[in-house]
């Protein structure tokens, strides 16, 4: 599963354009699912422009709550018309928004109400990684956003490293790993047997000299992609490496 985050960047027009370019550089039988995050103001312009594609659509954010006085915010209800995915916990928007874990939870619980499968994002700050506590914050930051989850819950978790994203500094291959296999495993205690069909993507400087090696990784099934998600033909290259790993 390869995703691109497009975050706050692209007006209607360039997003369509952006989309349709990846849609005529994405080959029919790729074996990933592709899924393009633009803003909201582009979800319905960019939704028809792939359609009829491999291409699936998905919202950078959601509220909680189904409707009423939240003015500015967008429900899973909404979405559900649009996406079929949706970007939750991104930690931009847990450090300049406040989003807490219990807010993720809620919405990761009303995205499954709506039908909406959610994109988590975990990951630690290098604070957290300097003082060993990586493994711990982010097995935390799953429990308790996935708290109350159904066991046949639709979700895909993206293990991102914050001081990795848009830093030009990835994790290791390794580092990524070792992180995935603890996912994995508290996955199993929430999920039962379906974590091993979970996608775990990796997020944080993606780019085309380090996927291979993210994609060789034996926990590592994809990849959240943030700025090399802005170029159709970097993000479609990417897009066939995902693919010819074979995952
Ligand atoms: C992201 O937006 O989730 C991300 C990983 O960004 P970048 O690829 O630019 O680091």
């Amino acid at each position: 599963m390869i995703v691109g985050n497009w975050k706050m960047n692209t007006t209607v027009e360039s997003a369509v354009e952006l989309a349709s370019a990846v849609k005529r550089g994405v080959s029919e039988d790729i074996a990933s699912d592709v899924v393009i995050c633009p803003p909201y103001v582009s979800l319905v312009s960019v939704s028809e422009a792939v359609r009829g594609s491999r291409i699936a659509v998905g919202a950078q954010n959601m509220h909680s709550e189904t409707n009423g006085a939240f003015t500015g915010e967008i429900s899973a209800e909404m979405l559900a018309q649009i996406c079929r995915f949706v970007i939750l916990g991104h930690s931009e928007r847990r450090t300049y928004l406040s989003e807490s874990d219990e807010f993720v939870n809620a919405k990761v619980l009303a995205a499954k109400v709506a039908g909406i499968t959610p994109i988590l994002c975990v990951g630690e700050s290098l604070a957290d990684r300097q003082s060993g506590r990586a493994v711990d914050v982010v097995t935390s930051q799953l429990d308790a956003n996935l708290n109350g989850i159904d066991r046949n819950a639709n979700i895909a978790v993206a293990y991102e490293p914050v001081w990795a994203i848009g830093t030009g500094e990835s994790a290791s291959p390794d580092v990524a790993q070792e992180m995935m296999a603890r996912l994995r495993l508290a996955l199993a205690d929430l999920l039962g047997d379906r974590a091993t069909d979970i996608p775990l993507l990796y997020g944080g400087s993606v780019n085309l000299s380090n996927i291979a090696s993210y994609m060789a990784e034996k926990d590592i099934d994809g990849a959240l992609v943030g700025s090399a998600s802005l170029d159709a033909d970097t993000f479609c290259q990417l897009i066939a490496l995902t693919s010819s790993s074979g995952r």
